[in-house]
Formats: C-alpha cells, structure tokens, sequence
C-alpha cells in the first residue's frame, strides 16, 4: 500500500448522506486499498452549473497499491453501483468521485489530471481535504492558502452542525 491519494466524494440525488456512508463501507472492503482518513460531511452550494441542488462532500485519504489510473477505475465501478446517470457535465449526480490528489505526483493523461485541476477554486474540497491532511504534505501549504482567498465566497456548511 505504497501510494496515498486523497479522493474527493459528493452527491446531490437521492439521499446523499446515506450513498457516502454506504460507499465508504465499500471501500472499505476493497482488498488494495485502506481507508485511512475520511473528513466530516460539508454540505456545499453547487458552483460551475449553480442551478441544482446543495450537495454533500466529503474528502478521504486512501493507501493503495493501485496505480492511479487502476484506482479511477475502481472509483468508476461504485459511481456506476449507485446508478450515476451522466447527464450534463457539473449536472446533479447520485455521486461523484474524483482523484484530487495521488501522492505528489503530476499526470496528464487522457484520463486523468492530478492534482484534480479545479481543486485549488473549490471550497468543497479543500475544506474538507484540509481537516485530513498530512501537515507534511508538499501541498498542504498551497491548500491553506487557498482556503483564505476564497473564504467566504462560496456556501460550505458541516452537516452535524447544521442538524442533518
Ligand atoms: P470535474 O472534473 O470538473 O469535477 P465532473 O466530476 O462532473 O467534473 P466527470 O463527468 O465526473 O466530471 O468526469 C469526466 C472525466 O474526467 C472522467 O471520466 C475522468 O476520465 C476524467 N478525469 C480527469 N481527471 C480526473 C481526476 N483527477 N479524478 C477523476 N476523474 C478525472
Ligand atoms: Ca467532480
Ligand atoms: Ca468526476
């Protein structure tokens, strides 16, 4: 379990809180990967296609000895379990999940971009990535300091403080 990656979870379909809470018992059943860490749920305001439902997201840190691209299609299998329909790009979705980071690595691919290349504009992964995050960690500066530019600029909410 050589690589850590820090996979960003959401969803704003059907009953969010219940498809997180059901998908990391799923990969918590995964053999190639641990579960390490998983942030407190954030409900967030959608940005990008603003005209949807609120969402609820979540960051978690993994250890795997996937290669990232193995790892995306382990994510894909369980967007697919709970019937992601993909409709319109930045559209609702029962759930999401993105790679934000895998180790300090740089890939340009046809599948993937690492670093997740909206995650520095996006409170709703940053906030939550922040809480689990190695304070050693070579990006941990550049997520503090993202933080405090757009601080305030966009809705983000911890679930259990806000009663749901
Ligand atoms: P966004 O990427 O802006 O968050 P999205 O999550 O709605 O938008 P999707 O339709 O879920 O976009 O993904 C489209 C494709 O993006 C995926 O099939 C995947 O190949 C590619 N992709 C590129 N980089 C990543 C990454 N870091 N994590 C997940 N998917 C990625
Ligand atoms: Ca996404
Ligand atoms: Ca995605």
């Amino acid at each position: 379990m050589e690589n850590i990656a820090y996979v960003g979870l959401g969803s704003n379909m059907g009953n969010s809180k219940q498809t997180l809470q059901a998908v990391l018992e799923d990969l918590n059943q995964e053999p190639d990967l641990d579960v390490e860490q998983v942030s407190h749920f954030y409900v967030t305001d959608p940005v990008g296609m603003v005209d949807q439902d609120q969402f609820v997201n979540a960051v978690i840190k993994l250890k795997t000895s996937l290669t990232a691209e193995a790892l995306l299609d382990v994510l894909h299998r369980y967007e697919q379990k709970y019937h992601r329909v993909r409709t319109i790009h930045w559209g609702p979705r029962t759930l999401d999940l993105d790679i934000e980071l895998f180790n300090n690595d740089v890939i340009n691919n046809a599948v993937l971009d690492v670093p997740h290349r909206e995650m520095f504009n996006r409170l709703f992964v940053l906030v939550p990535l922040q809480e689990i995050m190695d304070k050693t960690h070579p990006k941990y500066q550049q997520v503090s300091d993202a933080i405090n530019t757009l601080n305030g600029s966009q809705y983000i909410m911890r679930l259990d403080e806000i009663g749901k």
